[in-house]
């Protein structure tokens, strides 16, 4: 066994992805054995769903998946999430034949099957010590009574964990990110649901009012959400 703290004070969440049951019980036996906290998807889409209600501090990755493929998850956490949190890829020795596209791709790491529980531990180790210096646009973020960690893809509002959909969550990250800032709701739907026709779909209002009526039930007697009449919305100034 790797000596050493595993997460025991860390309280690191890993993720792992693998469609075979008898390899992901093995994985997650091999991390709780390390004292981390561990969740199991089965297929690229459980996956994707479990990174939206909430970021886990590391993924390992199988690539071949049922349905969504452990590339097509990468990439959407990497390309339209901005997520940089580590991904070790997990794959049969024959298929990881191009690791260089692997770790262009944004993998951080890889591990071929079959492997050593030693193996896996010592590289979840490796890099979550590496992530351990998050860089700049990862630094949690406050407004008001608002904290915001974009690492960990969560929000409290007077210490209380405020429950935000993906979506509504990037909305709030934006606006926090550029406080002040008129966001049109063009640009939020650009930037939050990553282009496509905005036309005169009501969807960014929807999420604008669903994060508002989240915060006013924490905080009713501050405003948070401005709206830019004609334009759009902004925080104003704290
Ligand atoms: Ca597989």
């Amino acid at each position: 066994m790797v000596s050493g703290t595993g997460g025991k004070d860390m309280d690191y969440r890993i993720l792992v992805v693998e469609d075979e049951p008898d390899i992901n019980n093995l994985l997650a036996r091999i991390l709780r054995e390390e004292d981390y906290k561990v969740s199991q998807a089965f297929s690229g889409t459980e996956a994707k769903m479990a990174t939206e209600r909430e970021m886990p501090d590391l993924i390992l990755l199988d690539l071949m998946l049922p349905g969504m493929s452990g590339e097509e998850l990468l990439q959407d956490l990497r390309e339209n999430r901005k997520s940089h949190i580590p991904v070790i890829v997990i794959s049969a020795k024959g298929l990881l034949e191009d690791k260089v596209s692997l770790l262009k791709m944004g993998a951080d790491d890889y591990i071929t099957k079959p492997f050593e529980p030693e193996e896996v531990a010592a590289r979840v180790q490796a890099n979550l010590r590496r992530w351990g210096k998050a860089p700049e646009t990862e630094k949690p973020l406050t407004y008001k009574n608002l904290k915001l960690s974009p690492s960990a893809r969560k929000v409290t509002l007077r210490g209380k964990e405020l429950a935000l959909t993906g979506h509504e969550f990037d909305i709030l990250y934006l606006l926090m990110k550029n406080p002040e800032k008129v966001y049109s709701r063009e640009l939020l739907y650009e930037q939050v649901w990553h282009g496509g026709y905005y036309g005169e779909n009501n969807t960014v209002n929807v999420h604008v009012s669903n994060i508002r009526k989240k915060i006013k039930e924490e905080d009713p007697g501050e405003e948070y959400i401005q709206t830019v009449y004609g334009i759009g919305f902004k925080l104003p100034q704290a």
